[in-house]
C-alpha cells in the first residue's frame, strides 16, 4: 500500500517530458515516505536503456515497472486493463496520470474497474498519513474556476489526473539506481476498435504542454482566414498554435489547440494572445507563461490585466504586418 504508481506515458517510445514532471511532483508530495513507482506500458520496439533509466531515478522514480505486451498501438481500451491488472498486483495507495488525452482515456475506465473514485483534472496535490496507508487530497477548480475544491476520496487506491504543467521536474535522487520489475499479463486485447494505419498529424506544430512560444487566436481573429494567418505566423517563428474554446465551438479551429479550464493547460516563454478577452475560463490555462503579449480592439478586455505588453489594435492587421515584415527578412 505504501506506493504511489504513476502512469508514464511514451510518444515514439520516448518517456514524455511531462510524465518525468508527475514523477518528480508525486516525490516532492510524498516528502520521502513512499515508494514512487512508474508504470510504463510498451512493445517489443521499447528499449529501457540506462539513459531513460538513469533519468526515471534522478526525477524520482524508486521503481519502474515495464509491462511489455505484444501490441502496434495505443489502444484505448487495451491499455486500461493492463493498468487495472498492475494495480490489482501491486496494490498502490495512490495512481496518477498525466490530464493528457491519453491519461483522460485509461484513468477512468482504470477507476471503474477498480470500482473507485477518479478526481480529474487537478492543480495541486497533498497526501495524508493514515494508519492504514496514505490518502490524497486532489485540488482543482470548479464553479467556472471560482472556487478551489478539495476532494478527499472515500475508496482506495485513490486516483487522480493532474494537469500538464502544474509542477516541473527535478532532480531528488542522486546516488543509487531504479528497480526494475518485468510485468506479463495474459489479457486479451479485446478491444472494439482496430486500428488500421497510422497516420502522423503533421499539422500539429509542437505539442502545446511543451510550445516555447503560443500564438493563440479567439473570436477577435473574426473567421477561418484570421485562423489561418495565425499559422502562417506560427510557422514564420516556429511556434505553436492555441485558441479559446469560443472559436473551437464555432469551428473555426481544431478543438486539440483549446487552451483553458477545458482545454490544455500551457506554460509557454511567450503568449501571444490576438483577439482573445481573458475569460477566467481562458486564463487558467495560460496564465503561467512567462511572458504574455496581448492584442485586443477593446483597451478595457480582461487580457490586459494578464498581459505584460498590449497593443490595442485590429488583431488581423497586427498579423498582416507581422507577416508581411517576416517573409520581407527572411528573402
Ligand atoms: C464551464 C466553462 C468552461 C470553459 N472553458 C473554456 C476553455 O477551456 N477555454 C476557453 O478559451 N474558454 C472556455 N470557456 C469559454 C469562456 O468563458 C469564453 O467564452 C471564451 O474564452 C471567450 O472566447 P474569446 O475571447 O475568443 O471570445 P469573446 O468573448 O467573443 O471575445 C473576443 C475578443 O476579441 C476582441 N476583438 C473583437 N474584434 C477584434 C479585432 N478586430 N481585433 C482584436 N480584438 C478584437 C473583443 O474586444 C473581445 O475582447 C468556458 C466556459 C465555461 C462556462
Amino acid at each position: 500500500m505504501n506506493e504511489i504508481l504513476v502512469y508514464t506515458q511514451l510518444n515514439k517510445n520516448e518517456i514524455c517530458d511531462f510524465s518525468y514532471d508527475l514523477i518528480s511532483y508525486a516525490k516532492e508530495i510524498s516528502k520521502n515516505e513512499t515508494v514512487i513507482s512508474s508504470a510504463i506500458i510498451a512493445n517489443s520496439d521499447f528499449i529501457l536503456d540506462e539513459n531513460k533509466k538513469k533519468n526515471l531515478y534522478k526525477f524520482g522514480a524508486d521503481k519502474v515497472y515495464l509491462i511489455k505486451e505484444n501490441f502496434s498501438y495505443y489502444d484505448k481500451y487495451y491499455f486500461p486493463d493492463l493498468i487495472f491488472e498492475t494495480v490489482k498486483k501491486i496494490n498502490p495507495s495512490i495512481v496518477l496520470f498525466n490530464s493528457t488525452t491519453e491519461g483522460r482515456e485509461i484513468a477512468p475506465k482504470t477507476a471503474s474497474k477498480l470500482n473507485t473514485g477518479l478526481t480529474a483534472d487537478c492543480t495541486g496535490l497533498e497526501i495524508i498519513k493514515k494508519e492504514d496507508g496514505f490518502k490524497l487530497i486532489s485540488t482543482r477548480p470548479t464553479f467556472g474556476g471560482k472556487l478551489m475544491a478539495s476532494i478527499l476520496s472515500k475508496t482506495t487506491p485513490d486516483m487522480s489526473t493532474v494537469r500538464v504543467n502544474t509542477f516541473k521536474k527535478k532532480e531528488f535522487n542522486f546516488e543509487g539506481e531504479i528497480e526494475v520489475i518485468e510485468l506479463n499479463f495474459e489479457v486479451n486485447q479485446n478491444s472494439s476498435i482496430k486500428i488500421l494505419e497510422f497516420i502522423e498529424d503533421k499539422k500539429e506544430f509542437s505539442t502545446l504542454e511543451n510550445a516555447k512560444i503560443i500564438v493563440s487566436g479567439g473570436m477577435g481573429l473574426k473567421n477561418k482566414e484570421g485562423f489561418e494567418k495565425l499559422e502562417t505566423f506560427a510557422k514564420l517563428i516556429n511556434a505553436s498554435i492555441g485558441a479559446t474554446r469560443k472559436a473551437v465551438d464555432k469551428g473555426l479551429i481544431d478543438r486539440k489547440f483549446q487552451i483553458g479550464q477545458t482545454g490544455k493547460c500551457a506554460t509557454p516563454e511567450i503568449y501571444i494572445a490576438f483577439g482573445i478577452k481573458g475569460a477566467i475560463h481562458h486564463i487558467v490555462g495560460m496564465e503561467n507563461s512567462k511572458k504574455i503579449i496581448a492584442v485586443n480592439t477593446d483597451k478595457n478586455a480582461p487580457i490586459f490585466n494578464y498581459a505584460d505588453f498590449g497593443i490595442i489594435k485590429d488583431a488581423n492587421l497586427v498579423l498582416d504586418e507581422l507577416i508581411s515584415f517576416l517573409q520581407k527578412e527572411k528573402v
